[in-house]
């Protein structure tokens, strides 16, 4: 990379993480964080547009999708980072300790998952404006409910994109990673018809379905299936009274896989097991199974990753390609065929109290952003 490099406003870049932390912002109800950025956004000389996401999924704000013409010396890029925040998420505080660390009051989350990502590509943005370093046209999409499986990515228009690569800070890790591969998630759901019958004078008539459940539960492999498929059962419900037999029960679960089709496989089989565990009981089965992200693999000499790698470099930083577990609106992307991938975005312990960022770590990737945004 031999452009000039870009200095980043440190003050104005923690300042700005701390002004979007305070702004409630939890799944569904993004508005006033969506107002907060449109006016940001607006400033730096972005074009927005809201989509109709809000009315679509039941939420209060649309995607957010904002063009700023810089220059077609070099092609566009897409930058994409979640305006939602898990639960607990009210009033949140930003803390900022001596070390430079940035944590919550501890009863709610930071929001650094993804107000990290949000606040450092405006600071990257509005660095190079300032020092006109700027030479191509950047594209953000600000996107609702990703941390309800990329429901507000997903109803989102992505024939508007001109960006043939995106880049998506949302992710726990070292910058220098760049996840390139994430599984498919489905969730399903078995809902088990027994029939009711007293317990004490008549349990012969009745078709027990709590029974029923924990037998095809027990037939089922749980947990690490084989390497890179997970399945679980997180829920069940059922049963009205200890002297009825019960006649209802309903479980809930997922399968993970790096491997799209052996998820789905594994989803036919799971509901074979309950079908024929029903079956040998004579109780009825209702079961269903939604698919949440479907896995992407970004071939590890795409553009998208020899771009961040170049630039991870020539800022010191070791690279390395990993794969993740879990999803992000990058699954959404790469199913509308935008080659992306997801960086680590200055945010540790998401999902809990314990969240926190550094204000080294965000510096750095507003750093990286901005070398990407040159390169
Ligand atoms: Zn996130």
């Amino acid at each position: 990379m031999e452009e000039e490099r870009a200095t980043i406003n440190r003050e104005r870049l923690v300042n700005s993480f701390r002004e979007l932390v305070a702004i409630d912002s939890p799944s569904l109800k993004e508005r006033n964080m969506a107002d907060e950025l449109t006016r940001r956004l607006l400033a730096l000389g972005f074009s927005v547009r809201e989509d109709n996401a809000g009315s679509r999924i039941g939420g209060n704000s649309g995607n957010l999708f904002a063009t700023l013409r810089g220059g077609d010396a070099l092609p566009p890029l897409l930058f994409c980072a979640h305006m939602d925040t898990v639960q607990p998420a009210r009033s949140k505080r930003a803390i900022l300790e001596n070390d430079g660390t940035i944590h919550s009051a501890g009863d709610t989350v930071l929001g650094a998952d993804d107000v990290s990502a949000i606040s450092a590509i405006l600071e990257a943005v509005q660095s190079l404006q300032e020092q006109r370093l700027l030479k191509r046209d950047i594209e953000v999409l600000f996107s609702v409910s990703e941390e309800t499986y990329g429901t507000g990515a997903a109803v989102f228009d992505c024939s508007v994109i001109r960006s043939k690569e995106a880049y998506v800070p949302d992710y726990d890790g070292a910058h220098g990673q760049a996840v390139v591969s994430a599984p498919t998630i489905l969730a399903f759901r078995a809902e088990i018809t027994g029939k009711a019958s007293h317990a004490g004078f008549a349990p012969e008539r009745g078709v027990n379905a709590i029974s029923a459940a924990a037998r095809a539960v027990n037939r089922l492999k749980l947990g690490r299936v084989s390497p890179g498929l997970t399945r679980n059962i997180g829920t069940i419900h059922g049963g009205l009274l200890t002297n009825i037999v019960p006649d209802a029960c309903v479980m809930e679960g997922e399968i993970r896989g790096e491997k799209h089709e052996k998820a789905l496989r594994l989803l036919q089989q799971t509901q074979k097991a309950f079908q024929s565990v029903c079956d040998a009981f004579g109780a009825g089965l209702a079961f269903s199974s939604k698919c949440l992200v479907q896995a992407y693999h970004t071939p590890a000499d795409a553009a998208v990753v020899s771009r961040y790698f170049r630039v991870c470099k020539a800022y010191g930083h070791k690279t390395e390609a990993v794969s993740t577990f879990g999803g992000s609106d990058n699954n959404i992307l790469a199913q509308r065929g935008i080659s992306g991938i997801v960086l680590p975005s200055a945010m540790h312990a998401c999902h809990s109290g314990a969240e926190y960022t550094t204000v080294e770590e965000l510096c750095r990737l507003a750093e990286l952003l901005a070398g990407l945004m040159q390169t």
